[in-house]
């Protein structure tokens, strides 16, 4: 196993890291497959991990991941705790609801969290989480009492985590990407703002879904070159631990081409990086209903129609209508957006779910 540098933590953090949701037991509505082992067989597998070299585990509150949070304590109470870097995440925005779930997160694990993330911040919470009395500023309170190691933001959304990066209070950044997805990835790798804070990376196989047209060793090779501390995988067997951290996978390179290449020998996909630089007037994430596209045929059709089926009506007529087009001028792919909404909207038709 390799380490990475936590930003400016002094913590070194296994380069793969253990994502917890497919641990968990219970009915969490959450994309990946869980495998709802007993809390014997979870600590055991966490512990497999961890004598692979290991060393950090990421859970969030009940409410997002189930029990998943209390079969972490317990693992954590299996083995030196200080070899462990433990991060937790709750998806409250104000400084009094994050508070309340740090303590809750305390009791549940049993010790104090390292990491502690605002989970899920986007656009419409942001200036709240940022915010006075807000949760970041609670985090940071939390951290100088001793309760939390480090302050952390948890978002899909490159504009948040850009304000996190250059935000004192935070420690550490977490956020999505993949081969497919890189857009993001490859502005965080251009922008030096962003080398002051640890970043955990998620999302790495897409919740599954480019398991099959790529290897494993291929997903996780092919991240390598980015600059994250700590790439999740989501594990929930013995096997899949094995697979995970028993060797250090080789750095590969794909080119964006190359990724599309391999996706069109089963569909046509759109070929957007979700570099996020795409804005719309009428505030159409043109960036999700693109994902949702290359989703849908990579198995996930129904989730992903019936996430497409929420704004593409009116998507399609504000740019079927739309004279200015300002969502392509930033586009460095440059794809025809109106044309590729089209593109979706006759494929949920077809689909019968408009
Ligand atoms: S073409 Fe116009 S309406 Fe359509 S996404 Fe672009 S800016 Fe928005
Ligand atoms: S459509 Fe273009 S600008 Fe928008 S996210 Fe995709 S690649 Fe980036």
């Amino acid at each position: 196993m390799r380490y990475r540098e936590l930003g400016k933590t002094g913590l070194k953090v296994s380069e793969l890291g253990f994502g917890t949701i497919p641990i968990l037991s219970g009915h969490v509505p959450v994309l990946p497959e869980f495998f709802s082992p007993d809390t014997e067989t979870a600590v055991a597998i966490m512990k497999k991990a961890f004598d692979l070299g290991c060393n950090l585990y990421d859970t969030a509150i009940p409410e997002e991941y189930g029990d998943a949070e209390k079969k972490l304590g317990e693992f954590a109470k299996t083995i030196d705790r200080k070899r462990i870097v433990i991060s937790d995440k709750a998806r409250f925005y104000s400084g009094a609801e994050i508070y309340r779930e740090v303590l809750r997160s305390v009791e549940n694990l049993g010790t104090e969290p390292d990491i502690y993330f605002v989970h899920q911040v986007d656009e419409s919470n942001a200036d709240e989480v940022f915010g006075k009395n807000g949760a970041l500023d609670a985090l940071y309170d939390l951290k100088k009492e001793g309760k939390i190691g480090y302050t952390g933001i948890a978002s899909h959304y490159y504009n948040v985590l850009h304000r996190a990066a250059l935000d004192h209070r935070v420690d550490v950044l977490q956020g999505s990407g993949n081969i497919m997805e890189r857009g993001m990835l490859d502005r965080i790798r251009e922008e030096a703002i962003f080398e002051n804070k640890g970043f955990i990376l998620n999302k790495v196989f897409a919740a599954g879904l480019l398991i099959g047209p790529f290897s494993v060793p291929e997903l996780i090779g092919g991240i390598l070159e980015y600059p994250f501390s700590c790439a999740l995988l989501g594990i929930g067997t013995f096997e899949q631990a094995d697979m995970a951290f028993a060797g250090e996978y080789p750095f590969v390179h794909f080119s964006f081409e190359e990724v599309l290449e391999r996706l069109k020998h089963t569909f046509e996909p759109i070929g957007c990086d979700r570099c996020e630089k795409c804005v719309c007037p009428y505030g159409h994430e043109i960036h999700t209903t693109f994902r949702q596209y290359n989703y849908f045929h990579l198995g996930k059709e129904f989730w992903a129609a019936n996430k497409l089926k929420l704004d593409l009506g009116k998507t399609f007529e504000h740019c079927r209508s739309c004279t200015e087009q300002v969502c392509m001028k930033e586009c460095g792919r440059s794809i025809y957006i109106p044309e590729e909404i089209e593109r979706v909207y006759k494929l949920l038709e077809a689909y019968g779910n408009l």
